[in-house]
């Protein structure tokens, strides 16, 4: 016999059922099988602790404010940004101590003029910490991971009033801080850099501060992975939650392309493939190598951010890097940018009870698993081109071998022009020319270094050559 009552809850499994299939559908799933995972990987990804990201959000939700302005306040009694500052350069030495001082702990402190949001000339300072890469060859490459470690709460020049900022973006600081800490007992060839910025509420100010300089010296950053709102938010009721998921954001084409470039693109239909749309695809491939047993998936949006909204990925986009935002499937505004408070029955605030800590380790194992790939692989092949100097059917690709002496082949990926992900990959052999039975007319390609334990770098659309 029908019951309302139960027929009611069926029908609500029902569309729970439907809801999580399209969400899982929606999730980046290659249709390439993803190369086997790197044992040592693999390894270091089981020392990524939630109970450890826990404690590092708590520590920094307990600074009162991480606002920007208040670098004024001398860091006495632990409270505002100076205190926080200081409590991640101590625990970056840590980790370096515990791995014969294999870390670099350094800050970029500048003093930002006033501008919009910076009412009066304001200290601000960036802290990392650099895992040289161990082949002189390879240690120029260099793989960045950042999240933001200032806060704000309704007004954004507040330094009074709690500002927590658990999830944006104590959460991201914590990725790069257990990053360092789980990727430091490792070495890889080329160069990680533990990122944690300060200004970004206000507009960007540290980020812009140190991609300007990285340009500015030469920096070979080929990566960087931001890390802004991954905390998960674990709101009971929350019907559109999904923690096995985390978005990521990627420009299509690159900031700096010049005119002549972007008439290319628009030409051959290159709008989805610039460096950070190459770079969002990897991390999707990473995420079904390693985190898929986990249940944890890569959602890529094909879009620089969400509207209305910015991230520090964009100042490392503006000098020419390839740069990705990752950020929580479903965000709730009441826990983001409000005044600690009760309204109505609402809680608002971004607090530390909000958090779910093994989402934000399942985003940082996705982070350490593509650091740690990138700085295992060879260098990327250079000047990729596809001969058109005749009509033909078949392709034909050729590249200069990958610098660094890494490689010891080379993969040809291809996907219909439709299509948002790599379809097929043909390991070519350690050869810097291919013909392939495909017609360039109908197709995406591009080229990636291998190594023998199966490391893959990023891929690298060719250029047309006449
Ligand atoms: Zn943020």
């Amino acid at each position: 016999m029908f019951s309302p009552r139960t027929g009611c809850i069926a029908i609500a499994g029902v569309m729970a059922a439907i809801f999580l299939t399209v969400a899982s559908a929606l999730a980046q799933q290659s249709s390439m099988p993803a190369p086997s995972p790197d044992p040592q990987i693999a390894a270091a990804l089981k020392e990524i602790s939630a109970v450890q990201i826990q404690r590092n959000i708590d520590q920094l939700a307990g600074f009162y404010t991480r606002q920007t302005l208040s670098s004024d306040i001398p860091p006495v009694g632990g409270r505002g940004i100076n205190a926080a500052a200081e409590w991640i350069q101590g625990e970056f030495q840590k980790y370096s101590s515990q791995c014969g001082d294999c870390l670099e702990v350094r800050t970029d402190q500048f003093l930002q003029p006033p501008a919009p949001r910076i009412p009066q000339a304001t200290t601000i300072t960036n802290v990392y910490a650099v895992l040289r890469g161990t082949d002189p060859a390879n240690a120029g490459r260099i793989y960045v991971v950042t999240g933001h470690y200032d806060s704000r709460n309704s007004d954004p020049n507040d330094i009074s009033n709690p500002a927590p900022g658990a999830n944006d973006d104590a959460s991201g600081t914590a990725v790069s801080l257990e990053c360092a800490r789980v990727l430091s007992k490792h070495r890889f060839p080329a160069t990680i850099i533990f990122l944690t910025v300060a200004g970004e509420e206000q507009g960007l100010y540290g980020s812009a501060h140190f991609a300007k300089v990285a340009k500015a010296v030469g920096w070979d950053i080929e990566a960087v992975l931001n890390n802004d709102i991954v905390g998960g938010d674990s709101t009971s009721g929350d019907a559109q939650r999904n923690p096995h998921i985390v978005r990521v954001f990627s420009e299509g084409t690159s900031s700096t392309a010049s005119a002549e470039e972007l008439q290319r693109i628009r030409s051959l239909g290159g709008e989805s493939d610039g460096p950070s749309r190459q770079l969002a695809r990897y991390l999707a491939e990473v995420a079904t190598q390693y985190l898929s047993a986990a249940d944890f998936h890569a959602m890529l949006v094909f879009r620089h951010d969400r509207y209305l909204r910015g991230g520090d990925h964009a100042s490392f986009n503006e000098q020419g890097f390839a740069a990705v935002r990752l950020t929580e499937y479903h965000e709730n505004y009441n826990h983001q940018h409000q005044n600690v408070r009760t309204e109505n029955g609402i809680e608002y605030g971004d607090l530390a009870k909000f958090v779910d800590y093994d989402y934000t380790a399942n985003v940082a194992r996705l982070n350490a698993a593509t650091l740690a790939s990138l700085a295992s692989a060879p260098a990327p092949p250079a000047d990729v081109r596809l001969l058109t100097k005749q009509l033909q059917n078949d392709s034909t690709l050729e590249w200069k071998a990958s610098p660094g002496g890494l490689a010891t082949g080379y993969e040809v990926l291809w996907r219909d022009t439709t299509a948002p992900d790599w379809q097929h990959a043909k390991n070519v052999g350690n050869v810097t020319r291919v013909t392939l039975a495909v017609s360039k007319d109908n197709v995406i390609f591009a080229v990636r270094a291998l190594d023998a334990k199966g490391h893959r770098s990023l891929a690298i659309v060719p250029q047309p050559e006449r």
